[in-house]
Order: C-alpha cells, then structure tokens, then sequence
C-alpha cells in the first residue's frame, strides 16, 4: 500500500481527445438502463438526435428525477478525517472522468482501496522523482471500484487535487478503477458511473457539456482508450 497504485498514471502527454460529445448518452435516460420517464423511454429510442434537442436546462430538469444510487459512505470504511486546511471549497458545476491508471484489484475490497488511497494521499512523499505533497483528502469525490460499487471520497465542498495542469475548482472528480489503455471497463463500472452522472447532474444542475474526461481538460491520456471507446459505445447505444 506504500504505492501510489490508485493515483493516476503519472501525466503522459499524449493525443487529445475530445469526447465530451460521447458523454451524452451517459446522461439520464440516454441509455437506457434506467429510463426515467415514459416519455424519455419512448423519446430515447430515436436515438442521440433527440437528445440533442433537449436543451441543457430541460436535461437537468429530467436528471433530477434520477435516484441516488448506492453509495459506501466515509463511515463505511474508516475514513480518516479530512485535513480542510489543505483543500480549497468549491460550488460544483462541472464533472470530470478519471480511471486510477493501474490495473484494477478484483480481490481487494472497496473499502480497503479507499482507505489506502486516502492513506497515501494525505501523507507527504515523493513520486516519480519528484516530490508528492500531502493531500488533505483523497484527491476524487466518487471512485468506482471494480464490481461496480462506488465509494464516497473527498467532500463535493472541496475542489479535487491533480497532479496534471489543470484547475479543478468547482468540478466533481470521478475515478474508475482500472488501467484503461490495457484492461477494459466492466459493464457494472459503466452502469455506476451512468447512474453517478445522472444523479450528479440533476442535483448539481450539470449540463452534458459540462462533463469531461481528464483528458479533454490537462495534458493526459486518463481515462485511457478503452473507457473513452465505451462511453463513444455508449453514445451509439451498442
Ligand atoms: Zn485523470
């Protein structure tokens, strides 16, 4: 647990790709696992135009009708107190999609991960060479671990911490677990991170667009190839 194995892969400048347009289906109703109206379900099944023609804010009026899904509190697996002092608040208004960036632990629990990922994010270090500062939290709001069960991690009244140029003020950090440019995303990973954004979106009034992958905001090839080809799936509805 010394490692820095739920921390993203150290940033590898690679090639920018633009996926927040795949995003759209992984907004409620869209895909259909869930659907959340009769008149969605009946809507969706003309595919993504449609969803392009519901605007932003009619978007979030049918994503707060999205249940919360089940979430494994901090309690539920010892999370250490968060250190406020070394986090910035934030009002959050957009969502950004990470994977660890180390292949994923199947026999590990959840709350274990957690806990060693909080445990090395709040302790000072050094990593790749460079030094690591010590995070007051861990530096994501949900993670998702394989199985598909999410954890609760830094408090949403926080902004994220990253180790990539970007600002993560006022932005919900979502990690998958998983090395995606090697393994690929379960299906029960997608679906929880599906029932996430929805649930996020209605609560926070977070419009399509305003779901990003990391890589679309920093330098990096996080979430890896195989979860961006998967939400682009997603989008297809295959
Ligand atoms: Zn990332």
């Amino acid at each position: 647990m010394s490692e820095p194995e739920h921390l993203d892969r150290r940033m590898r400048v690679g090639d920018q790709q633009t996926v927040s347009r795949f995003l759209a289906p992984l907004i409620p109703g869209s895909g259909g696992q869930r659907p959340i109206s009769g008149l969605l379900v009946s809507l969706t099944a003309g595919g993504f135009i449609l969803l392009s023609l519901i605007g932003s804010a009619t978007a979030a009026a049918e994503q707060r009708n999205c249940r919360e899904p089940a979430i494994v509190p901090r309690a539920d697996w010892s999370a250490a107190p968060a250190i406020e002092n070394r986090m910035i608040r934030q009002v959050p208004r957009s969502i950004v999609i990470h994977h660890t960036g180390v292949k994923s632990h199947p026999h590990l629990p959840l709350e274990q991960k957690l806990r060693d990922l909080q445990s090395y994010a709040q302790r000072p270090g050094s990593e790749d060479g460079r030094p690591k500062p010590a995070l007051g939290d861990t530096p994501y709001h949900f993670f998702i671990g394989y199985g598909g069960r999410i954890g609760e991690g830094r408090s949403l009244d926080f902004a994220g911490d990253t180790r990539t140029n970007y600002d993560t003020a006022d932005r919900i950090q979502i990690v998958v677990e998983g090395d995606f440019d090697v393994e690929h995303p379960q299906d029960e990973q997608l679906a929880s991170l599906e029932e996430l954004l929805c649930w996020l979106g209605g609560k926070f009034a977070i419009a399509k667009s305003s779901v990003r992958t990391h890589s679309e905001v920093a330098a990096t090839r996080c979430p890896g190839a195989n979860l961006l080809s998967a939400l682009s799936r997603l989008k297809s509805g295959g």
